[in-house]
């Protein structure tokens, strides 16, 4: 080998930017990225709702950290080197500005996913990272001499040029007879250093090569989700978005606030994704069926909520207690929460009974919600679990356990909350691991 063999294994956001990191870095090293898929950076082009949010504007280390369920401790040396602000310099250096929105999610000004995925695609041609797809890694073995042996899946990937198309060409489809036939024999490359950045691992299976080079797992569930709830007259609600609740899990500390978001099979929003992200072992464990709490009123003590309520049978008993919601609560929804506490649709509050008013104060601040299962949530959903953090070198991105192999992303055990932290995690890890190997 003449100049340094560098491999990375999967075409992800954190792959990608680990290859462009560690190009930059050392122009003479061959860095090759393997993608088993079809195209590269498929997870970045659906992201964010095809948005893509690139990063979230939270500039503080530790408080950034403290964004992800698993893995905050081992990030906060990491984000004091390459943090959203690094991120966000690096895509505007290259074309791509990213602008704020109010919560702090920061996405690229198009509001296009594919301008992150064409920046990060011309960054890597411009440094001569070569991009092949459908080359999916199936074994990795360690040489006595250093470095790594690769087998590759049979499949019709073939070599490329620095720089060449990221998209696999199928071909013997396309009648270009500059191009040779594909290769359906196994192939094997070797490497010098070798980065895995294959995602999350849905099953154990997909990370078996990192197991198979001394790595443990930690057993893969998934993150970010939104819950089931048979409760019909949720149904009727849907739609609508109440801010703030909060959401817990009598029996567990998990509890969240934030915004609630009714639909058609249950609840989802900010509250809900987070405490699934905070739960999601412990829900796992409870296979999705577990009661949920809402409080409704959280800026409000229980004491607070029955004098708003008593206020209401003094200075309007007259009224009917269905059309006399407490503020922020929609109408249709606080309709709905007097009729589960049992009162009438006619019932005036000079004839509401103590115990009923009672009633509705505890179904104000606790209404309990029988969760009965999960669903993904459509925009951004992750895995909890993957390789064991401490087994790697935040430092460098390094195993412990095997000089030369190096990790990246959401194959490590690390995940954060709904908001642009995950990608971050892996812009992060992937330029650490990046200007590692190149070192
Ligand atoms: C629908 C959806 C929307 C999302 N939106 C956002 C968002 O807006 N903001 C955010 O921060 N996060 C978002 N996320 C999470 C984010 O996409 C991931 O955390 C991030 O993509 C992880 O990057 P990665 O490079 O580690 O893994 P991936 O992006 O999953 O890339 C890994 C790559 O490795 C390849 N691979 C796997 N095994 C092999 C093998 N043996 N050989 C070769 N290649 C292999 C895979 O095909 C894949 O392309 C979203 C996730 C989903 C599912």
């Amino acid at each position: 080998m003449s100049s340094r063999q560098i491999i990375v294994v999967g075409g992800g956001a954190a792959g990608v930017f680990a290859a462009i990191a560690c190009a930059e870095a050392m122009p003479e090293a061959e860095v090759t990225v393997l993608e088993k898929g079809p195209e590269f950076l498929g997870k970045v082009r659906i992201s964010g709702g095809g948005r893509c949010n690139v990063t979230h504007a939270c500039f503080d280390p530790r408080e950034l950290a403290s964004r992800y369920p698993r893995g905050g401790r081992a990030l906060i040396g990491p984000f004091k080197r390459f943090q959203p602000r690094d991120t966000a310099a690096w895509f505007e250096a290259r074309g791509v500005k990213l602008k704020t929105e109010r919560d702090g999610r920061m996405f690229p000004v198009s509001d296009d996913s594919q301008t992150v995925v064409d920046c990060l695609v011309r960054a890597a041609k411009a440094v001569g990272v070569k991009l092949r797809a459908r080359c999916g890694v199936e074994r990795v073995t360690r040489r006595a001499e250093g470095g790594f042996n690769l087998a590759l899946a049979k499949t019709s990937c073939r070599p490329t040029g620095r720089g060449d198309t990221p998209v696999a060409q199928d071909d013997h489809q396309s009648g270009d007879k500059n191009v040779a036939a594909p290769s359906y024999e196994a192939e094997s490359l070797v490497c010098d250093r070798l980065l895995l950045a294959m995602g999350g691992c849905r099953t154990a299976a997909a990370a078996e090569l990192a197991v198979s080079l001394g790595h443990t797992l930690e057993p893969p569930v998934p993150s970010l989700f939104t819950f089931h709830v048979a409760t019909s007259w949720l149904r009727e609600l849907s739609g609508i978005s109440v801010e703030p609740v909060e959401a817990s899990v009598p029996g567990t500390k998990l509890r969240e606030r934030g915004a609630l978001l009714m639909t058609h099979w249950g609840l989802s929003g900010p509250a809900i994704l987070r405490l699934s992200a905070w739960g999601a072992r412990e829900l796992h464990g409870l296979d999705y069926k577990f009661p949920l709490h809402i409080n409704w009123l959280p800026r409000l003590s229980a004491e607070a909520v029955a004098a708003e309520l008593q206020a209401r049978r003094d200075q309007q008993s007259a009224r009917f207690v269905a059309n006399t919601p407490i503020p922020p609560l929609p109408a249709r929804l606080w309709e709905r929460l007097v009729l589960a506490a049992g009162i009438g649709r006619e019932t005036r509050w000079a004839a509401l009974p103590r115990a009923a008013q009672h009633g509705l104060v505890q179904q104000l601040i606790r209404t309990e919600f029988p969760v009965t299962g999960k669903s993904m949530n459509k925009d951004e959903f992750v895995t909890c679990g993957g390789v064991r953090l401490g087994e790697v070198d935040f430092k460098t991105m390094e195993s412990r356990i095997c000089p030369g192999l190096y990790f990246a992303g959401e194959l490590l055990d690390v995940d954060g909350i709904t908001g642009g932290f995950n990608f971050q995690a892996a812009w992060t890890t992937g330029w650490i691991a990046g200007r590692a190997m190149a070192a």
